[in-house]
């Protein structure tokens, strides 16, 4: 196979919650591969943000964009459309946070900010990229959702259940994304507005749920960190830029024949027990 099909060359990509942690991996590895990539989120990027157009002479842009916000959303869409000219080929919602309260105590305005941006600005910065893509008429639009290893088990000493909710939902929604736009795109069945009709166009869904990540998320817990490690395989926690590498290959025609799939990038800690511990 070439490995032109890993390429992203002449691409445009939008990552949420691309200032730093796994969504700027996300954004930084997007960019080697040569997408331009631009960030929605609600702090400004870290400096390995700023360095990419340097590193790999692709153009980046940043919107000051709350996820969980509707209105900041189709603002921070139009005005990403206008400085790009509506091009996008790659979306990578990940903007998303935890709360960390045992289950009996969870109040329902905590649980209200985590749907807020964990399940309804995951869906809806999908919502509006399939739409920009729909009609930009992309041939290679690849959505890669971010859910999480939560979404697969119950983790020791973690107290996430409303989260690991959130994550359930983003990665339960990923099939039924995937086969709604592969519908309307494609000639085989009969697409919801024959105006957008387009046998040519492809756009994918597919979602990541990474392990533990040492990022600020997970910071506040340096014993837990410590204590994962024995949780995977190879007994290291995940870097950010180990999520680079799927992403990649999601975002590209590598990946062409995958849809509605989720890849678990853990170390192997979900398909590990140990009888010992
Ligand atoms: P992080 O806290 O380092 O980064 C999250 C980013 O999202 C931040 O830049 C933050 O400003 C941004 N953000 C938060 N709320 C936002 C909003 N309303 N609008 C726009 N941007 C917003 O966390 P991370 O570990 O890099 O997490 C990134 C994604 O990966 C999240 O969806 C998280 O659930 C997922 N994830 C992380 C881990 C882990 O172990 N760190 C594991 C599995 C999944």
């Amino acid at each position: 196979m070439s490995k032109d099909k890993f390429s992203l060359q002449g691409r445009t990509a939008l990552v949420t919650g691309g200032a730093r942690g796994c969504g700027l991996a996300f954004a930084r590895g997007l960019a080697e591969a040569g997408a331009n990539v631009a960030i929605f989120d609600l702090i400004p990027p870290e400096e390995a943000f700023k360095t990419i157009e340097k590193d790999y002479g692709v153009r980046t842009a940043y919107y000051n964009v709350d996820v969980s916000s509707q209105e900041s959303l189709q603002r921070g869409f139009e005005q990403f459309q206008r400085d790009f000219n509506n091009a996008l080929d790659i979306c990578v919602p990940c903007a998303g946070i935890n709360r960390h309260l045992p289950f009996l105590e969870f109040t329902y305005k905590d649980h209200h900010d985590l749907l807020s941006i964990n399940v309804l600005g995951v869906y809806f910065t999908a919502q509006l990229a399939a739409k920009q893509m729909i009609a930009n008429g992309t041939k290679h639009g690849s959505i890669v959702l971010v859910a999480s290893m939560t979404s697969h088990i119950a983790v020791r000493s973690q107290l996430c259940s409303a989260y690991c909710g959130t994550k359930g939902a983003v990665r339960s929604m990923c099939p039924a994304i995937a086969k709604e736009l592969a519908e309307y795109v494609s000639v085989r069945v009969l697409p919801i507005s024959e105006s957008h009709h387009n046998a040519e166009q492809d756009i994918r869904v597919n979602s990541i749920s990474p392990g533990y990540v040492r990022t600020e998320m997970t910071a506040p817990f340096p014993h837990l960190l410590e204590a994962w490690k024995d949780e995977t395989m190879n007994g290291r926690v995940a870097e950010p830029e180990d999520m680079m590498g799927p992403c990649v290959f999601l975002a590209s025609d590598a990946s062409a024949y995958m849809t509605g799939q989720d890849i678990v990038v853990d170390g192997g800690a979900t398909r590990c027990v140990d009888h010992e511990g």
